[in-house]
C-alpha cells in the first residue's frame, strides 16, 4: 500500500523520539517507522527473572533538579512529556589500582565539585576557578554563536570569548594542561572521557567541558523506571499530537526521485512524505539506498571510524546493595591512570553501577541490581569467538571481571547472583542492526571531531529530502545529545516544509 505524510522519520530511538515528537507538535502528519515492538533503540530495558535491567543509560547529562530543571528536564517539558528523575549527588568514584594509584569520590554541583576535588588535590583552587570561568566562558559563546545562526561578529567573538577560541580546538588534555592542573588532578577530572570513547590526548576539550559543566551542574538524571519510562513518554507525546507511530515496520530501501529521498519501503508498504529524517546510522541507509548513493557520500562514511561498542553484565542479586556494602552508584575501575593506557589495555578500564544507589526500590525488596560495563575499543577481542563458544566466551568474561571487581573493592557479588545476563556488541549488532554492534555511531577523534563535525554540518550527508538524527551525528552519542538532535533535525524540516508551503 501507498501512504502520504508530511514527514517520515525512521527508527524510534532516542533521536527519532524527539523528532516525530517535534514534528508532530508542529502539526505535521508525522509517521514514525521502527524495526522493533517498541521504542527507544538502546533506551530500552529487558526482563530476567524478578529483574528488569536497564540496557543502556548510567546517567543523564545536563538533566538539572525539578527546582532548577536544565536542558532535558526542559526540553522533556516542552514536548510535553511527563518524566520523573532522580538527582544523583555525587559524579562518581574512580578507582586507580596500579602504580600511583588512588580511590576518589567527586560530588557533584559547583561546590561540591571543588571541595571534593580539593580534598585529594590541594592547592588547585586556582586551577578549578579558571576551570569553572572556562566552563561559563564556553556556554555563553555557544550561546552567542547560536543566537548568530553560527555567523557570530569575528570581533566580538575574539573580544568576549577568546579562551573558548583558543581552547575549543584543543584535546583536554592539553587544557586542563594549560590551566595548571596537576597530572592526579587531571586524570582524576579526565575520568569521564569514557562517556567519549577517544583517550583525553584526542578527545576535543569543547566536547568534554560540556559534558562535564552539564553533570557538575545539574548532577547525573536518573530515571525512576529506568530508560524505558523515558521513551514511552515520548512515545505518548507523539500519539498525542496525532502523529503515528508503527512498530514491527523494518525500513528496507530509501526511495530517490532525481536524486531526492521521497519515501521509503518496507516488505508490504511504501511510505511518501515531503521530508525523511533517518535515526538510522548513514552506513546502513546507504546501504538500502543502493545505486542511488552518492559517492562523496560513501567517502565520508567509509572513512569514518566506527564508535565504541560494550560488553555489559547484568547481575540481578539475592540480597540488598547494604548486606554486601555497595554504596556508590557508579564506580570506574581501571590499572592505570593514563587513558591511552586505560584505551589500549586488556581491562584497561570499566565501570560498575549499582542502581538501587540511586533508586532505592529500583528492584524486589531484598535485592539488588549491579551492571559491569566494559567498553570495547579493539573488536579484535572476539576473534577466536566462534558460534560454538560464545556461551562460553561470555562466561569466561563476565567471570574475569566479577572477579577482578570483588579484589578491588572487596565487594562480594558472585556468591549472590540469581540473574545473569551478558550482552556483547553481537548483541548490539543482532539488536539494532549497528554495524560492528557500534552503541556509539563513528569515533570522535582525529579529523572528525566536534568542532570539524558542527563547522561542516551543512555540507556534509547534504540529501536532499533526507536529514539525520542520533548518535552518528554533529553532538555524538548519549541520551542527551541524541534527544536534542531529533529536535534539531525537526526544526529543520518544520522550517523547510512550511518555507516550501508559502
Ligand atoms: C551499554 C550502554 C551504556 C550507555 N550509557 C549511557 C549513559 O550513561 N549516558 C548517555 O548519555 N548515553 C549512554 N549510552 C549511549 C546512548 O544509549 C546512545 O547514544 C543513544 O541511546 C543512541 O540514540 P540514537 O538516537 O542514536 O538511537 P538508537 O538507540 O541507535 O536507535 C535507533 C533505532 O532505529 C531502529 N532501526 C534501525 N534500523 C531500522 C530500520 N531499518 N527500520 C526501522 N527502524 C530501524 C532501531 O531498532 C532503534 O530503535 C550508552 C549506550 C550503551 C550501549
Amino acid at each position: 500500500m501507498r501512504f502520504d505524510h508530511d514527514v517520515i522519520v525512521v527508527g524510534a530511538g532516542n533521536g527519532g523520539l524527539t523528532a516525530a515528537s517535534r514534528a508532530s507538535g508542529a502539526g505535521l502528519k508525522t509517521v514514525l517507522l521502527e524495526k522493533h515492538n517498541l521504542p527507544g533503540g538502546f533506551a530500552a530495558s529487558f526482563v530476567r527473572g524478578r529483574f528488569e535491567f536497564e540496557a543502556s543509560l548510567h546517567e543523564l547529562c545536563d538533566a538539572g533538579t525539578e527546582d532548577e530543571p536544565r536542558i532535558i528536564r526542559r526540553l522533556f517539558s516542552e514536548l510535553g512529556a511527563d518524566i520523573k528523575l532522580y538527582n544523583e549527588k555525587y559524579l562518581f568514584r574512580t578507582i586507580v589500582t596500579g602504580e600511583d594509584g588512588y580511590d576518589v569520590t567527586l560530588e557533584a554541583g559547583v561546590d561540591g565539585f571543588k571541595k571534593s576535588l580539593l580534598a585529594v588535590c590541594p592547592g588547585e583552587e586556582k586551577s578549578i576557578d579558571k576551570l569553572y570561568a572556562l566552563l561559563d566562558e564556553t556556554l555563553n559563546a555557544l550561546e552567542y554563536n547560536k543566537k548568530k545562526n553560527g555567523k557570530p561578529n569575528k570581533l566580538v567573538a575574539v573580544t568576549k570569548y577568546g579562551n573558548f577560541l583558543k581552547s575549543a580546538s584543543h584535546s583536554i588534555e592539553d587544557v586542563l594542561t594549560y590551566l595548571g592542573f596537576s597530572e592526579k588532578a587531571r586524570r582524576i577530572i579526565e575520568t569521564y572521557w569514557l562517556y567519549i570513547g577517544v583517550p583525553v590526548e584526542e578527545a576535543n576539550s569543547l566536547h568534554y567541558l560540556e559534558m562535564l559543566r552539564g553533570y557538575i551542574n545539574g548532577g547525573a538524571g536518573i530515571p525512576y523506571h529506568k530508560s524505558y519510562e523515558l521513551s514511552l513518554a515520548l512515545a505518548d507525546t507523539v500519539y498525542k499530537n496525532g502523529g503515528e507511530i508503527r512498530y514491527n515496520t523494518e525500513v528496507k530501501e530509501f526511495i530517490y526521485d532525481n536524486g531526492r529521498v521521497t519515501g521509503v519501503r518496507t516488505d508490504n508498504d511504501e511510505y511518501y512524505a515531503k521530508e525523511v529524517i533517518s535515526n538510522v546510522i548513514p552506513h546502513n541507509v546507504l546501504n538500502m539506498s543502493g545505486k542511488n548513493t552518492r559517492e562523496k557520500d560513501r567517502k565520508l562514511c567509509g572513512a569514518r571510524k566506527l564508535g565504541m561498542s560494550f560488553v555489559c553484565i547484568f547481575l540481578g542479586l539475592d540480597c540488598d546493595r547494604k548486606t554486601i556494602g555497595f554504596d556508590d552508584y557508579t564506580v570506574f575501575i581501571a590499572k592505570n591512570a593514563s587513558s591511552k593506557r586505560q584505551y589500549e589495555d586488556d581491562m584497561g578500564i570499566y565501570v560498575v553501577n549499582c542502581l538501587n544507589s540511586a533508586v532505592p526500590d529500583a528492584t524486589p525488596a531484598g535485592t539488588c541490581s549491579v551492571v559491569i560495563t566494559v567498553p570495547v575499543f579493539r573488536p579484535d577481542i572476539f576473534d577466536n569467538v566462534t558460534a560454538e563458544n560464545y556461551k562460553k566466551f561470555k562466561s569466561d568474561f563476565a567471570k574475569k571481571y566479577i572477579e577482578d571487581f570483588e579484589a578491588v573493592t572487596g565487594i562480594g557479588v558472585l556468591s549472590h547472583v540469581e540473574e545473569i545476563s551478558v550482552s556483547t556488541p553481537a548483541t548490539n549488532a543482532r539488536y539494532f542492526g549497528s554495524p560492528e554492534g557500534t552503541a556509539y555511531g563513528y569515533e570522535m577523534s582525529g579529523w572528525d571531531n566536534l568542532m570539524s563535525r558542527t563547522l561542516n554540518k551543512e555540507n556534509e550527508l547534504d540529501i536532499p529530502g533526507l536529514s539525520f538524527c542520533g548518535g552518528h551525528g554533529p553532538s555524538g552519542p548519549g541520551f542527551g545529545v541524541t534527544y536534542l538532535s531529533g529536535v534539531d533535525a525537526a526544526d529543520a524540516v518544520i522550517k523547510r516544509i512550511k518555507e516550501g508551503a508559502q
